[in-house]
């Protein structure tokens, strides 16, 4: 598990949670971790849970036993040696995704597609953030390490990452000033979604989910419509606002986001977007879903998959810095290591929670 051999004399042991089996946590003592030199070894202040650590959590996506979760963080610098612009005490977060660097695709700027597959991303090989302390493996400052703020407190600073997710799927959208946009899903991706869209500009913006504290937050956001996908059907109701699509059927929405990862939400996804509209798949999805592919090809959809984010943290920062996204909006619980099974069952509670932070200290 470790990727560096263990030091001499001990350096004493930390808190952490190691994922042992399907809803299987366990609170460890786990030997300290040590930065050599390019690392940084960071105090952990809050690590958000995300819905891919919820299928690891249930089914052990990309988990294997004993791998400590948790990739959205923030905290505090402990040590950072040969790290150039980075010292103890300064307050960051981190970009979990830890490429290859050398790889066509690193080389072209797109980290998130690493050839060589990363394995030393933090929470997902390298060990993570429900923990007291977390190594950076490689440690770059604007690379994978970021200053924070003071005016982004550390409860934002864990929001960074799921928020460049959302913006990197916004950007992928090219959503126009004029369009209608559908997100399918209002967990933490699609609300950042929401917001990100409503503060670049968008015609009509329409959210959907079953949980009625996603779609008022969603309303907050800058959706301008909600949609209770158990009150009414999701394509019938785009096809008020828009009209039907192509011959006659669906309706003729500009770009979706589908940030649900459900067969039925999809399925509304294809057949709501127009012709020549643009999907944007964001969600993971838990398992093979049949769609009918027949709809991509007559309305010739652009389906774009939008996975992690490529240079997308220093522009979030600035936006939770100006005060244009609310980390309040996002956070809705927050627990201690001890309570972390309660923590997980929070967060899959999707009436109750939006985000949830473990906060070890
Ligand atoms: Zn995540
Ligand atoms: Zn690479």
């Amino acid at each position: 598990m470790r990727l560096v051999p263990p030091a001499s004399p001990a350096r004493g042991s930390i808190r952490a949670v190691e994922w042992r089996g399907p809803e299987a946590l366990a609170l460890v003592d786990r030997e300290a971790p040590e930065a050599t030199p390019g690392q940084a070894v960071v105090e952990v202040a809050h690590c958000g849970i995300c819905g891919s650590d919820l299928h690891s959590y249930r089914h052990g996506l990309a988990a294997t036993a004993g791998q400590v979760l948790g990739h959205e963080f923030s905290g505090t610098v402990l040590e950072a040696p040969g790290v150039e612009g980075l010292a103890p005490g300064d307050r960051v977060t981190v970009r979990p995704l830890i490429p290859c660097g050398r790889c066509r695709r690193c080389r072209a700027g797109e980290p998130n597609l690493c050839e060589v597959g990363a394995v030393d991303n933090i929470g997902y090989g390298s060990p993570g953030a429900f923990a007291e302390r977390v190594l950076v493996p490689r440690a770059a400052l604007g690379e994978t390490v970021f200053r924070l703020p003071p005016e982004v407190g550390d409860r934002a600073g864990a929001l960074v990452e799921p928020l460049a997710v959302a913006m990197h799927a916004a950007r992928l959208g090219a959503v126009l000033p004029e369009d209608v946009v559908l997100v399918l899903g209002a967990g933490m991706i699609g609300l950042g979604v929401t917001r990100l869209l409503r503060l670049a500009g968008v015609g009509r913006l329409v959210v959907a989910d079953l949980s009625p504290l996603r779609r008022a937050r969603a309303l907050a956001l800058g959706a301008d419509r909600t949609i209770d996908p158990r009150a009414e059907d999701v394509t019938k109701a785009m096809r008020e606002i828009t009209g039907p699509g192509g011959f006659g059927l669906g309706a003729a929405v500009d770009v979706v986001f589908e940030c649900a990862g459900v067969e039925e939400t999809l399925a509304h996804a294809l057949k709501s977007a127009r012709q020549g509209g643009t999907l944007v798949l964001t969600a993971v999805y838990a398992g093979a879903v049949r769609i009918h592919p027949d709809r991509i090809v007559e309305k010739e959809l652009t389906v774009r998959g939008a996975f992690a984010y490529r240079d997308e943290f220093p522009a979030v920062i600035d936006l939770l810095a100006s005060g244009a996204v609310d980390p309040e909006e996002f956070v809705s619980h927050s627990f201690g290591l001890d309570d972390v099974e309660l923590a997980f069952r929070t967060q899959m509670d999707t009436a109750r929670s939006i985000k949830v932070l473990v906060t070890p200290g």
